[in-house]
């Protein structure tokens, strides 16, 4: 006979109206990827309980967009001394359940951090426009309104950066919000919920609903709610986008990615070698800017495989708490599962393995696996034209600077790039030339700072408006315009035609 001990999990609640609320139904497991050990369940919600949180928030909302600006920009900058005083606790919070070690996470949570700094001078971003004497007597003025009740849903890799990029500026413009974070790592979002009451945001204001495709659905399909940001995978943002689109919805859809990384033969191999090992293992390859793809130009690729073999060989996989780890574990065994599929297929189809992660050796269950670097990749290979989303940095030979620009403009995604050299001339035509939305010149990972706007091209965003910084004040608003006169009552103002200036 066996005995069965049960433990009994913390539940992970939903926060709405400012309660914390637990499952009345499904919940989900939450593991810590580096022992592959459920840690926790959340609550999934039922399409029921989305309409009764967009109803909360609807409510909510009306007092919220009467407050001050002032008011408001107060509250931005109370979160702000909040997260920067508990970065560590959040960043701790992070790597439990994402397994990114904890100098990541709390990078994470500083870039999290410039959209609550962008947002403290909201009273600045909101301002309208005014034309005086646009006809005799006449004057025209334009201004933003909230939209009313949005949506964010946020992928697993980002549990604090991509719920602030959306829901800080959404709250600032003076919406309310339902956040649907990843079911994988949902822990940060109600720790955000937390910080943001705390910093004294009305409770129905930020909301965070917990679930999966079901709770996704009825976010949809909700006619409270008038708009979606999302960000997550290609498949699942062409349906969000599509789905809210039919709904009469306001949507941006950030998708997926495949970063390409061009060497020139003039750059300085060292310095590439470093940022391409950067940016290819960093978060276990788990970053949408992460890169994916080198592209060797000339006759240089030899060298900087040595070298970035040299690099891979020093790497420390571990558990993202233990201090000495680079890289931590992936998000699921389904992902490590997926992520190994990728290697095990890429000697079949004509490329070579040069590094193989998977000969890593740590002990335990966790979702681990080494860093992989593969060489002669070429379009038409699977791990070439698919989304890898792990510690996969492949190589592709191409003998001119036209190959190179030719060969990522045929991609599908377009979310990052970069080119590294030490020529201006090359550098400011690859910013010319190449389709991809955001561009690194010498960087690679050139993620926009909180002023600018973030967002891809192609597969990689489907809408029109970037997210955080001024597009998504414009995302957020609704822009109203009126024309006043103030008419002189002696005279007639009687006539049937169109008016013009
Ligand atoms: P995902 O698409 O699986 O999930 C994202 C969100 O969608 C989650 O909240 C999830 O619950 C929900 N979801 C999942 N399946 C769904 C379905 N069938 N119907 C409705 N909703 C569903 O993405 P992920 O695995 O959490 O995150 C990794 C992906 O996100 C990668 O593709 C990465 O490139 C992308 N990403 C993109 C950016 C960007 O800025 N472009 C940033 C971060 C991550």
């Amino acid at each position: 006979m066996t005995t069965v001990t049960e433990t009994k999990l913390t539940q992970v609640p939903h926060v709405v109206g400012g309660e914390r609320i637990l499952a009345d139904g499904r919940v989900g497991p939450v593991f810590n990827p580096a022992t592959g050990q459920q840690i926790a369940e959340v609550a999934l919600a039922s399409a029921d309980f989305v309409h009764e949180a967009a109803r909360a928030a609807r409510d909510a909302q009306k007092a919220w967009r009467d407050t001050g600006l002032g008011k408001r920009q107060q509250v931005m900058f109370r979160l702000r001394q909040i997260i920067s005083e508990r970065a560590e606790e959040l960043a701790r919070i992070i790597t439990g359940e994402h397994g990114k070690t904890v100098p990541d996470a709390l990078g994470e949570v500083a870039r999290g951090l410039e959209n609550v700094e962008f947002c403290t001078s909201l009273m600045h971003h909101l301002k309208g426009d005014y034309s005086e004497q646009v006809a005799g007597g006449v004057d025209v003025h334009q201004v933003r309104q909230p939209i009313g009740v949005v949506a964010c849903i946020t992928p697993f890799n980002f549990p604090v950066m991509v719920p602030l990029w959306m829901v800080t500026t959404a709250i600032a413009a003076g919406n309310a919000v339902i956040l649907k974070p990843s079911e994988r790592d949902p822990s940060a979002a109600v720790w955000l919920a937390d910080a943001f009451a705390e910093a004294g945001l009305p409770a129905g204001i930020l909301n965070v609903v917990h679930g999966d495709k079901e709770a996704v659905d009825a976010i949809l399909d909700d006619p409270i709610i008038r708009a979606v940001s999302f960000v997550g995978s290609t498949p699942i943002a062409k349906y969000i986008y599509t789905r809210a689109a039919e709904n009469g919805k306001r949507v941006q859809a950030l998708g997926g990615a495949k970063n390409h990384m061009i060497v020139m033969p003039d750059a300085d191999l060292d310095a590439a070698a470093d940022a391409a090992v950067s940016a290819g293992y960093g978060s276990a390859g788990e970053r949408c800017m992460a890169v994916s793809v080198v592209v060797a130009v000339g006759d240089i690729a030899d060298e900087f495989i040595e070298k970035v073999t040299q690099r891979i060989r020093g790497l420390r996989v571990g558990d993202g708490f233990d201090p000495d780890s680079d890289m931590g574990p992936l998000i699921t065994r389904d992902a490590l599962e997926r992520v190994t599929g990728f290697v095990d297929g890429a000697s079949g189809e004509g490329a070579t393995v040069v590094v193989d992660g998977r000969e890593l050796d740590v002990s335990g269950e966790g979702f681990f696996i080494g860093p992989s670097l593969v060489d002669n990749v070429a379009p038409g290979m699977r791990v070439y034209d698919e989304e890898i989303f792990g510690p996969v940095l492949s190589v592709t030979r191409v003998s001119s600077y036209d190959e190179a620009v030719e060969l990522i403009n045929a991609n599908r995604f377009a979310n990052g790039t970069a080119v590294f050299t030490r020529d201006g001339k090359t550098a400011r035509q690859f910013e010319y030339d190449i389709e991809v939305g955001m561009v690194g010149i010498n960087v690679p990972i050139p993620v926009p700072i909180g002023a600018y706007s973030f967002g891809g091209w192609k597969e990689s965003l489907f809408g029109d408006t970037h997210m955080y910084g001024p597009e998504s004040f414009n995302f957020y608003t609704r822009r109203k315009v009126v024309t006043t006169r103030w008419p002189d009552p002696s005279e007639s103002q009687l006539s049937l035609g169109f008016p013009t200036h």
